[in-house]
Parts: C-alpha cells; structure tokens; sequence
C-alpha cells in the first residue's frame, strides 16, 4: 500500500456513503490517499474527507455523475489537476431500480445499466492508461450475489451486476501482464441505506438464506476490497470474491 511506492490515490465512486464510504475509510487507514466520487450530497462527502485527514489521508470529494461518459473525463481530469494519477479505481457507484420484469419500464432498465454498467466502463477506460504506465494499477468492481444466482425483480440489476463480472474477467486478461489486476467483490445481503428500505418480512426471508446469520456490514466489504488493492494482491486478478455469509457457497 504505502510501503513500495510513498502513498498510493485511490478513487471511489459513489464512496459519499454506504459501502463506497466504508471503503474509503479502510483505504485511507491502509495508507492510501483517496478521492471520493459523489452525484449529490456534498455535505457527506467532505465530512468523509474530513474524517480521512484525521487517518493521515489526503482527501478529495469530487462531485459527478459517474453514468454520463462527459461527467466521468471531467471528474479524472479535476482529480488528475488536484491530487495526482489514480491508482486504485473502485467502481462502487449503483443503483436499484426493482420491477418484476413484466412490469418493468424500458427507463427503470436503462438507468440501471447507465448507473451501475456503464460508470465501470466510463471510470475504467479513464483509469486503466495511467496504470499501465505506471505497471502498477487496481480496478476492484463491486458486483452483487444478484449477479451470480440473480434475484427476483432485480433482472435490471442483475443483469448489470453479472455484466461487471464479465467486463472485470476481461479487463484482467488485457493487463495483467501489465501489473494491474481487476477484481470483483460480491457482497450479499449488506446493511446500508439501499436495503433499510426493504420490508421486514423480505429481510428475515433473507437472513434464513444467511449461513453466518447475519447481515454483512459495509465494513466486512471493504476488508476485501483492500486486500484487492493491496501490494499482497498483486497475483490476484479476473477473481469474483463473494462476501455474503456463506449465502451462495457452491
Ligand atoms: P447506497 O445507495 O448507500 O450507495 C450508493 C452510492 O452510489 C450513493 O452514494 C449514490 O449517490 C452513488 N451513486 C449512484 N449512482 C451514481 C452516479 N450515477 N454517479 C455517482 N454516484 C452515484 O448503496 P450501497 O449499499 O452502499 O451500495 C454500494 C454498492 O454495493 C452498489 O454498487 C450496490 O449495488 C452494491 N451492493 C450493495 C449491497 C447491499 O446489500 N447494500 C449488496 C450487494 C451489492
């Protein structure tokens, strides 16, 4: 992390709250500087910084809307201008947009893939030319388990999330031999503002399917992005690590 190379930057989109922030937070304790992508409450977002100084970070909170292509050359442009060459790229952004299929809106589809689909490939093209150059550069996407077993009502989702996988595995295979890997963490059932609005008796539905019993914390997901991001890491790449309980053991 700090140690090979003086103190590494690391982007976070969406990292304002949830698990994007969780993350942000674990990287700047593991000794990386971070920039901190948001689409709309500043106010979190710098007290994040905040909060990363205090750990000896740098910090930056970048405001953009990682789904436009146009938004997304601007974001690394002023991050690139203000805090140096990313290194670590975590596409964390997303959105859920649920509907059973038959009813699903051709928008409900579309802002999905935009959100979660589209901002990897935006946020990674940028990235992927300052790693290559520097042979040294991490991408870790944060897919879901709704992309490995899919989820009813989610088929937007899932569909984006499985979408991740495929990108990640073939990003991977395209710079590996360049010193950046590319890895996906699934999370499962996670404690953040996006499933506090699920209803109680979907939620205990849920935690019956749990192994460990419990829901996963934003913490527990980004134990497992840093070691992505790590110097340890770096014969790891095209990987899909499920953080999820013991939810989808095969
Ligand atoms: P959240 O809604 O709390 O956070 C998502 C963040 O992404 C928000 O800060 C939001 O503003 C930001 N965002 C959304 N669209 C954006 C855009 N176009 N541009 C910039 N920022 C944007 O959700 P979370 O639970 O923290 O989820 C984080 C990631 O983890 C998402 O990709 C989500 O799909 C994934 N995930 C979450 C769970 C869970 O149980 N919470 C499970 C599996 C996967």
């Amino acid at each position: 992390m700090a140690d090979k190379a003086g103190r590494r930057l690391a982007l976070v989109t969406g990292g304002g709250r949830g698990i994007g922030r969780a993350i942000a937070l674990k990287l700047g304790e593991k000794g990386f500087d971070v920039a901190v992508n948001y689409n709309n409450s500043a106010a979190s977002a710098e007290e994040l910084c905040e909060e990363l100084s205090a750990l000896g970070a740098s910090a930056g909170a970048f405001k953009a809307d990682v789904s436009k292509a146009g938004d997304v050359a601007a974001l690394f442009k002023s991050i690139e201008e203000s805090m140096g060459t990313v290194q670590v790229l975590v596409n964390n952004a997303g959105i859920t947009r649920d509907n059973l299929l038959m009813r699903m809106k051709e928008e409900e589809w579309s802002d999905v893939i935009a959100a979660n689909l589209n901002s990897a490939f935006y946020c990674t093209k940028e990235a992927i030319r300052g790693m290559v150059k520097a042979r040294w550069g991490r991408v870790v996407c944060i897919s879901s388990v709704a992309g490995l077993v899919g989820n009813a009502g989610q088929a937007n989702y899932s569909a984006t999330k499985a979408g991740l996988i495929g990108f990640a595995k073939s990003a991977a295979r395209e710079y590996a031999a360049k010193g950046v890997t590319v890895n996906v963490v699934a999370p499962g059932f996670i404690e953040t503002d996006m499933t506090s609005v699920l209803k109680e008796n979907v939620r205990s539905a849920m935690l019956r399917q749990i192994p460990s019993g419990r829901m996963g914390s934003p913490e527990d997901v980004a134990k497992a992005v840093a070691f992505f991001a790590s110097d340890e890491g770096e014969y790891v790449t095209g990987q899909v690590l499920a953080v999820d309980g013991g939810m989808t053991m095969c």
